[in-house]
């Protein structure tokens, strides 16, 4: 069932606290962790703890869940002092475009210029 926990999940396993990560804000709803391989100086993930499959199955069953995650992740955008440079929140979004982690996340990445076009 829709947000229900995956056992076969690595973020549902680290939101039951079965896979150790290193946990930057905490909500009833959201966890936001350091992602362990950083691909700039602040790199974290910001992921619902109800298991969605990717972002945008999330905003369809669950918008207000959705609009809390990003509402999040610029609370932690703000602690880690990224707003002054700027930030960049990703949804890599089917395994075409880097998703390896089916479990809805936002990267909130900062800390060094971020080129545009992604790659
Ligand atoms: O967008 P994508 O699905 O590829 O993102 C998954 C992210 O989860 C990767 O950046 C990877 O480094 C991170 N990860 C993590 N802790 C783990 C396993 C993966 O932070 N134990």
């Amino acid at each position: 069932m829709a947000g229900e926990p995956q056992a076969d999940c690595l973020f549902c396993k680290i939101v039951a606290g079965e896979v150790p990560a290193t946990v930057v804000r905490e909500t009833e709803h959201v966890v936001a962790f350091r992602d362990i391989n950083p691909q700039a100086p602040t790199h974290v993930l910001v992921i619902p703890k109800a298991h969605y499959p990717d972002a945008a199955s999330l905003a369809a069953a669950a918008p207000g869940l959705a609009a809390e995650l990003l509402a999040e992740a610029g609370q932690v955008a703000a602690d880690e002092k990224a707003e002054e440079s700027g930030y960049r929140i990703v949804f890599n979004t089917g395994a075409g475009a880097g998703q390896t982690v089916f479990h809805a996340h936002a990267h909130l990445l900062a800390g060094r210029g971020l080129s545009w076009p992604p790659g």
